[in-house]
């Protein structure tokens, strides 16, 4: 399914196989994940794509051919293929360890070719090994959904015991089983309202869930921001605990409302989360071999993608959308 320009439908087409060179391997997706910065990008959100594009970040995927220079994978390997597709390893960014932030990154299914579609390639030092406990449909949302929501909720710090999620879709039912699975206490918001994805919280763990409208029975501290509504950084400011840290994990946001600074003071911060690192993504799979996370996914086919956005869009699906090819 091909990108051609912002604000138009993904195209169902026939292209050319690519071709893997240097340490790249050709991948056969088997599944690949829609995410909301699939959303963004189809928006013109974000603009900055190449075009034609094809979408995808969330690469499940066995390994088809190698290049002259693949040092690690193998043939028939199974792989997961995240966003962070290439860094330069020498900028200011990437020699602190930083290299979610790397001045020339690219990005697989924004500045490289992604996962909507049979074939696809990636560079084999930023792949990424999925635990065997789940399936190529349970194992795409992890690649994103997970491992940048499990960013964020690192970025919170490790002595939190009470912790917020505002929004609780593919990222946050992921991650909250992660924070139950680590003893804290997980209170979960949806939009006003929706009782279903509330009740899909607490059987996930959830200790309370209620509408992003109502305050929390305990002060938070911290909470995760995975919907796209700047409203909600000072809504979360204000369940949030002296010292408590609100995260954004997303990579677009409406405008922020501005908010009187009794809501930040007493220590409180906010901050966002960028990209993922590799350490990050091999962090998250051996937690996530750990712990048992059940994955809630709804499988569509490939050329249904413009219906699986449409329905991300619309906030109609429990967990993530994952397109599954056809073996
Ligand atoms: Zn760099
Ligand atoms: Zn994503």
């Amino acid at each position: 399914m091909v990108m051609t320009a912002a604000r138009k439908p993904l195209e169902l087409r026939e292209v050319s196989r690519p071709r893997p060179s240097g340490r790249q391997v050709l991948i056969q997706v088997a599944a690949c994940g829609v995410c909301r910065t699939d959303l963004h990008i189809v928006d013109g959100e974000l603009d900055q794509p190449k075009l034609p594009l094809v979408l995808g970040h969330q690469i499940v995927g066995r390994v088809a051919e190698l290049a002259a220079e693949v040092e690690a994978l193998k043939l028939g390997q199974r792989v997961g293929v995240p966003w962070l597709g290439w860094t330069d390893g020498t900028c200011r960014f990437c020699r602190r360890g930083q290299e979610n932030l790397c001045d020339h990154a690219r990005f697989t299914g924004y500045t490289l070719d992604g996962g909507y579609a049979e074939y696809t390639v990636a560079d084999e030092r930023y792949c990424l090994e999925l635990p065997e406990r789940y399936d190529d449909v349970e194992a795409a949302p992890l690649l994103c959904a997970g491992l940048i929501g499990y960013r964020t909720y690192r970025l919170a710090g490790a002595d939190i015991e009470h912790v917020g999620f505002y929004g609780f879709g593919a990222a946050a039912h992921l991650v909250a089983q992660v924070a139950v699975f680590e003893g804290r206490k997980v209170y979960a918001f949806t939009r006003p309202g929706d009782t279903a994805g509330q009740e899909f919280a607490r059987k996930l763990g959830a200790v309370w869930a209620g509408g992003s409208d109502e305050s929390p029975p305990e002060e938070l501290d911290a909470a995760l921001i995975f919907a796209p509504v700047g409203a909600l950084i000072p809504v979360a400011l204000a369940a949030t605990a002296k010292g408590g840290v609100v995260v954004s994990g997303g990579i677009h946001m409406s405008d922020i409302p501005s908010f009187p600074y009794r809501l930040l003071w007493e220590e409180r911060s906010v901050r966002s989360v960028a990209n993922l690192t590799r350490a990050d993504g091999q962090a998250f799979m051996r937690i996530a071999a750990r712990a048992p996370l059940a994955v809630s996914a709804t499988p569509f086919r490939l050329e249904e993608a413009n219906s699986a956005l449409e329905r991300l869009r619309r906030g109609e699906l429990d967990g993530a959308a994952v397109l599954l090819l056809a073996a």
